[in-house]
């Protein structure tokens, strides 16, 4: 049924709740878990140059180190969970538009089922759902599990 089970991550404690929910089925599944965390540029507009951007965007990040951490520690968390459970994980990092590369990468990779957090980073809840995942949802033909910390 799920061979390869997509996690993107922003790094928030409710995409990390997602991650429990999918290495349940991609143990029972046995499918390979990838993790994917999209540095979001249009969020980070205001303060870089056009030209550091389009570096981002290359996956060259220079001296912007904060950049790369955050993203690594995001995509880690959910490989070294994965690989604690003896599952095959697969890491990616990306720069762009979270959702159309979340839905890119579903598409490129034969994703079958994406798990993700209702919500995320920004923390606020005025919306059932956050921005990402329901770009997400419109944008996938994939399945997607979305994981509320507030309701579990
Ligand atoms: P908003 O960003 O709309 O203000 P929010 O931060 O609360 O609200 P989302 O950003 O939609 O909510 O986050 C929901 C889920 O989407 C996260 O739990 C995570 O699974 C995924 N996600 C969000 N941002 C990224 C990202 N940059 N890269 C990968 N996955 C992401
Ligand atoms: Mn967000």
């Amino acid at each position: 049924m799920y061979e390869r089970i997509l996690v993107p991550t922003d790094g928030s404690e409710t995409a990390e709740a997602a991650v429990d929910h999918a290495l349940e089925l991609a143990e029972r599944y046995d499918a390979v878990v990838h993790t994917l965390y999209v540095v979001d540029t249009d969020s980070m507009s205001l303060t870089l140059g056009a030209e550091q951007l389009d570096r981002i965007e290359q996956g060259k990040f220079g001296e912007m180190d904060e950049v790369r951490e955050r993203a690594e520690r995001a995509t880690d968390y959910v490989a070294d969970r994965a690989r604690e459970r003896g599952l095959e994980v697969v890491e990616h990092v990306s720069a762009g538009k979270p959702h159309s590369l979340i839905a890119e990468y579903v598409e490129d990779n034969d994703i079958d089922l994406v798990v993700m957090g209702s919500h995320g980073r920004s923390g606020i809840r005025r919306t059932l759902l956050g921005s990402v995942t329901e770009r997400t949802l419109r944008s996938t033909r994939a399945p997607v599990l979305v994981v509320d910390t507030d309701r579990e």
